[in-house]
């Protein structure tokens, strides 16, 4: 009896760190997302300008679109300076 209040107990806790983790992981993708230098591709006019501006080579093309990788981006914002169509935003 004692052994099967211990065993629920247990996977209880398992399942408290579980939902505790989930929390942090979920929490933590929320303030990226939030973070992100963004570009409306419906403005951007492919002029290249932010890529030759960007210290951390984090801009390219794709589709005659400039596109952000977010991994590379250090939120610098000189970008967001120098589109001359506002296409990029904090
Ligand atoms: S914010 Fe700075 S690092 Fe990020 S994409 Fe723009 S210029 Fe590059
Ligand atoms: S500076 Fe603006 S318009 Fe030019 S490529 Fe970058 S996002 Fe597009």
């Amino acid at each position: 009896m004692l052994e099967n209040y211990q065993n629920f107990l247990h996977r209880k806790s398992a399942d408290f760190q579980m939902l505790e983790n989930g929390n942090e992981h979920s929490n933590s993708t929320k303030i990226s997302i939030l973070d992100m230098t963004k570009i409306n591709p419906k403005k951007c006019i492919g002029c290249g300008a932010c890529i030759s501006v960007c210290p951390a080579k984090a801009i390219s093309f794709k589709d005659s679109k400039a596109f952000i990788d977010q991994k590379k981006c250090k939120k610098c914002y000189e970008c967001v300076k120098i589109c001359p169509v506002k296409a990029i935003s904090k």
